[in-house]
C-alpha cells in the first residue's frame, strides 16, 4: 500500500540522520515522491506516537528528529544546518529539577542557535 510505502521511506531517512530534518527537506529528498501534507501528516503521526520529536525555531520552521536521551544542537540561522554536539552540563540541572520540582528526568534538548563558519566566510566575501 502506497501509505505503508510512504511511512518505511520516511522512517528510513531517520534511520540514516541524527539532526533534525524540516518536511520540506525530506520532500526534496524523497524527489517528490509524496506530496508535502502526506509526509507532513506521517511526520505528525511519528511524533504522536512517538517514534519523532519536533521542534520549532525563531524561523517557524518545524524539524522533526528521533530518539530519546539527549539532544544538543546549534543550529545556524542563516543556511537552516543543524550540528549536534555532546558536551552536556545537565547533571547539576537534572538534579535541580528532581530535588525542588520532584520530577523524574527522562531527557533534554537543548539548542543553540547561531552562524556556522561557512556562512561566515561568506559573510566576508
Ligand atoms: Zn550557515
Ligand atoms: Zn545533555
Amino acid at each position: 500500500m502506497r501509505s505503508t510505502k510512504a511511512r518505511r521511506d520516511i522512517l528510513n531517512i531517520f534511520q540514516n540522520e541524527d539532526v533534525p530534518l524540516s518536511a520540506d527537506y525530506i520532500y526534496e529528498l524523497l524527489n517528490g515522491e509524496y506530496d508535502k501534507s502526506t509526509i507532513y501528516r506521517n511526520l505528525k503521526n511519528f511524533e504522536k506516537n512517538g517514534k519523532l520529536r519536533s521542534i520549532v525555531f525563531s524561523d517557524k520552521i518545524t524539524y522533526f528528529y528521533k530518539g530519546s536521551g539527549h539532544f544538543h544542537f546549534i543550529y545556524c540561522v542563516r543556511c537552516k544546518k543543524f550540528e549536534r554536539f555532546n558536551l552536556c552540563y545537565s547533571e547539576t540541572i537534572s538534579k535541580f529539577i528532581t530535588d525542588t520540582l520532584g520530577y523524574e528526568v527522562l531527557g533534554h534538548t537543548l539548542y543553540f542557535e547561531g552562524i556556522c563558519k561557512n556562512c561566515q566566510e561568506e559573510m566576508k566575501k
